[in-house]
């Protein structure tokens, strides 16, 4: 039998085509295809500007720069989530302080922030896990008359919607991540976004160093102006070869996100009444199902762990679900580092995440689910079904 990922990017000949041409172009590097992926996707996300970036990690440390957080402060950010969230603010000296989360969606509710604030806490990162958009006008009211910036950590959120727009548009800052885990790939490749023009052009200058002048407007003239280096910046550009792969990607993408939501709802339907709950739209947006968990009660005759197991036998590969970074030894036994965080480890602990891709089949999809819910019906009953079936 066939395997079945639990993530396969979809590429195709056009993003051949597209890196072929920036190769013989001459320019590789940050250049043209870079800025015309930031335009691109600043349109497709309604947000006013857009810088790309080496990654979701690195587009998440000039996003807490640009928001001002400093050596000494405190950042609030859900343990729920891949551990590069928590460790944006590590890089600054700043602390993750940890959030716990809400059952239904997995991501930070204001009850939850608010009891993760202190007094030194200068931002929160919130994250859209697994593709659900967090509710962020609420988070909003939390946040803002305290003076806390918002950063929103949308890496796995393209293509999901808030209150009928695209993620991300509503944070004082986003990051996006285009790894191949997630629904739109450049391979290695991130961006930062924002309303703010002055945040905007000081992250495009951070990402190369702290200089006053591009390299690609340098080389365009021939008598190069000369740079001044503004202050301690980073390498953290994408390359022209990654944007190309972007844009195409880009153009793909509502297509993917269809499809995604398609599958989804054959899952919906099949796994109902099985006793297993798969993550669902809240009520404020709609997600793209970059992750589809599903949480095991303890009451299951079989654990996350023994469906995992079940699975894997079958060629199917599925995933533990959203890591917990306060129990990693990155993070665990440091200074304030919260261990009350139940909904966060009962999350981590019961549920599994999904195959779901965008070239997955309704057959491979029905496979999954009867090996799933197949592990759950003791064959006595299954036995007795067919007996009184004829
Ligand atoms: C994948 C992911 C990241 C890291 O993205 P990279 O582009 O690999 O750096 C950060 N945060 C979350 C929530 C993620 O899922």
């Amino acid at each position: 039998m066939s395997r079945i990922n639990v993530m396969q990017p979809w590429l195709g000949e056009e993003e051949v085509t597209a890196v072929a041409e920036v190769i013989r172009s001459g320019w590789v590097a940050q250049g043209p295809r870079v800025a015309e992926f930031e335009r691109a996707f600043a349109d497709r996300q309604q947000v006013g500007y857009a810088v790309a970036t080496s990654s979701c990690t690195t587009a998440l440390h000039l996003a807490l720069v640009v928001a001002g957080v400093r050596a000494g402060d405190d950042v609030v950010v859900p343990s729920f989530s891949f551990i590069a969230t928590a460790n944006a603010a590590t890089y600054l000296g700043a602390r993750p302080v940890f959030a716990d989360v809400d059952p239904a969606t997995g991501n930070v509710s204001p009850e939850t922030l608010r009891a993760a604030l202190t007094g030194r806490t200068r931002a929160v990162i919130v994250v859209d896990q697994g593709g659900v958009p967090v509710d962020l006008v609420a988070l909003r009211d939390v946040c803002d008359p305290r003076g806390v910036a918002v950063v929103e950590d949308a890496a796995c959120a393209i293509g999901s919607t808030y209150r009928g727009r695209p993620v991300g548009a509503g944070a004082d800052v986003t990051a996006w991540s285009f790894h191949p885990r997630k629904l739109l790939t450049t391979g290695e490749g991130g961006m930062l976004t924002t309303r703010s023009a002055e945040w905007a052009s000081q992250a495009r200058r951070l990402r190369e160093h702290g200089m006053s002048v591009s390299a690609a407007d340098r080389h365009a003239q021939v008598l190069a102006p000369a740079e001044a280096y503004l202050e301690v910046g980073f390498n953290y550009r994408m390359t022209d070869l990654q944007a190309a792969v972007g844009l195409v990607q880009l153009r793909r993408l509502d297509d993917v996100v269809r499809r995604r939501r398609e599958l989804a709802a054959r899952y919906h339907r099949a796994l109902d009444g099985t006793g297993l709950r798969a993550v669902r739209d809240p009520a404020w947006g709609t997600t793209n199902y970059q992750s589809f968990w599903v949480e095991v009660p303890p009451e299951h005759p079989v654990d996350r762990d023994g469906l995992l197991a079940r699975l894997a036998e079958a060629g199917i590969s599925a995933r533990r679900g959203i890591m917990a970074a306060h129990r990693q030894p990155a993070y665990a036994g440091r200074d304030g580092v919260r261990t009350d965080l139940s909904t966060t480890e009962r999350l981590t602990d019961r549920t599994l995440i999904l195959p779901l891709f965008h070239e997955m089949t309704e057959d491979q999809l029905d496979r999954v689910v009867t090996v799933l819910t197949g592990t759950v019906v003791p064959s006595s009953a299954r036995l007795a079904t067919s007996g009184r079936e004829g």
